[in-house]
């Protein structure tokens, strides 16, 4: 049986986050527009910009947490 990791289910938590979001009509920009070209997939969807936004605001938060650590 594979091993399941910490990391492999954060990963997989990640994925299910950005399907749900994406099927709410969300998107990381206010237009979607500027999404599709920042993301020239075929076809394109915004479960990839709003995966990627997800981990964006998650470093920024350990990056905040880290700082407020050394203080
Ligand atoms: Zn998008």
């Amino acid at each position: 049986m594979e091993q399941i990791t910490k990391s492999a289910i954060n990963e997989r938590a990640v994925n299910i986050a950005a399907r749900i979001m994406q099927a709410a009509g969300l998107c990381r920009f206010d237009n979607p527009m500027k999404c599709r070209k920042t993301w020239p997939t075929s076809p394109w969807e915004c479960t990839e910009c709003i995966k990627r936004w997800l981990l964006g605001k998650a470093k920024k938060e350990l990056e905040l947490k880290q700082e407020a650590k050394r203080q």
